[in-house]
């Protein structure tokens, strides 16, 4: 098969103005175009101005979360019919943040994947240990258990999702899980979906903490490594449009990654 195209995905997370927004991405329009597929996922509320700022310039966009529910009483949540109805790409479920501050179990984390999927859209379905789970050797039991829940829920068709293997001990905190340790997860993660579908050796896994500038080469090199998620990082145009370049020497396979 042919190599996987990397994949770099900024998650704003709960930061930016209207202003600052348009700021950051006439910056990062202006960086590419991208040999890499990049795509930026923003809050709700930006949705319109983020697709009139990307329109037409190669590069995604999305959200952070969608609800479990299709539609409905469900006050302040946005169903992923919504997303699609603005052009979005990808849609973000299950990371840690959400896990962490909103009680989100894998059953509901899979729940969202397929509505997502079921309007269009791409699951980036996020798996990560705790420090004390990798202190305590857990972090594949760990990783494992979150990812079975989304194959179990959607069968054969996990094959459409992406997978974001993010340490939760990496993320904010400008600790990155080295290459090799991240390679191991993502290698983990690659032998469990291969045995969900035959599709598994297509699918993006990216990786997400603390990836910057100087860190993200090293990291695309692996193996199992198809690109990012990135948090802080994405918010300064200079560094997101850097590691999506980084991204791209590795879709130009100028790197001598072997991709498939
Ligand atoms: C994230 O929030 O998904 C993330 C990886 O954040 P950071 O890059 O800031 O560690």
């Amino acid at each position: 098969m042919g190599g996987r195209l990397p994949l770099v995905v900024g998650n704003w997370k709960m930061n930016g103005t209207r202003v600052t927004n348009v700021e950051l991405l006439a910056a990062l329009r202006a960086a590419g175009p991208f040999d890499a597929e990049v795509s930026v996922c923003c809050p709700f509320p930006y949705l319109t101005d983020v697709a009139l700022s990307l329109q037409g310039s190669g590069i995604g966009w999305g959200a952070q979360d969608c609800s479990q529910h299709e539609l409905g009483a469900y006050t302040g949540e946005v169903a992923a019919a919504m997303l699609a109805e603005f052009g979005c790409r990808h849609v973000i479920v299950g990371h840690s943040e959400r896990r962490l501050h909103h009680a989100e179990s894998d059953t509901l984390v899979a729940d969202k994947a397929r509505l997502a999927l079921a309007h269009g859209l791409t699951p980036i379905v996020c798996v990560g240990e705790t420090r004390a789970e990798r202190d305590g050797g857990s972090t594949e039991a760990v990783v494992k258990r979150q990812l079975s829940a989304v194959i179990h829920t959607l069968g054969h068709c996990v094959s459409q999702i992406v997978v974001a293997y993010e340490p939760i001990w990496a993320i904010g905190t400008g600790l990155t899980a080295t290459p090799s340790q991240a390679q191991a997860v993502h290698s983990v993660l690659r032998g469990q979906l291969a045995a969900a579908s035959t599709r598994a050796s297509e699918m993006r896994l990216l990786y997400g903490g603390s990836v910057n500038a100087g860190n993200a080469q090293e990291l695309f090199a692996q193996p199992d490594i198809d690109g990012a998620l990135v948090g802080g990082a994405s918010l300064r145009a200079a560094d997101f449009s850097a590691i999506c370049r980084a991204a791209s020497h590795v879709a130009l396979g100028s790197t001598g990654k072997s991709r498939t």
